[in-house]
């Protein structure tokens, strides 16, 4: 989507800090990182949030998933780290391209809400 952020990124007309690349997923450092490491994992595909996740583009979601355990052994998370999507206005989603956090590089705090 020509309006999308996180699109602009992966085409690479908006710079970022590349973590992982491949066919289907990009993987770049948060611009105002929450802990130590913080990371954003996403689709390549323009999938706005998680109420649009379907039959059709779950295989998607699912790879980043498969892809998460190596982006964070490569990223020195070898104690553990915590994946967060944030989904709608409640959510406090910002970024309307469905991306997973990927934090870590210290003991996060027990508080989810
Ligand atoms: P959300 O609040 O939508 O779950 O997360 C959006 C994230 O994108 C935020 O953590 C924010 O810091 C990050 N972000 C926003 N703009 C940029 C940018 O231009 N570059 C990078 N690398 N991260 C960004
Ligand atoms: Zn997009």
């Amino acid at each position: 989507m020509s309006d999308c952020l996180f699109c602009k990124i992966i085409e690479g007309s908006i710079p970022s800090t590349k973590v992982y690349e491949d066919e289907k997923i990009y993987s770049f450092k948060d611009i105002n990182p929450q802990a130590p490491v913080h990371v954003l994992v996403v689709p390549k595909e323009h999938i706005c949030c998680a109420n649009a996740i379907d039959e059709s583009n779950a295989d998607n979601v699912a790879y980043i998933f498969t892809k998460i355990p190596a982006i964070a052994k490569s990223l020195g998370l070898t104690n553990g780290y915590r994946i967060i999507n944030n989904c709608g206005d409640d959510g406090c989603q910002t970024v309307k391209h469905i991306h997973f956090h990927i934090l870590g590089g210290t003991k996060l705090s027990e508080n989810m809400g």
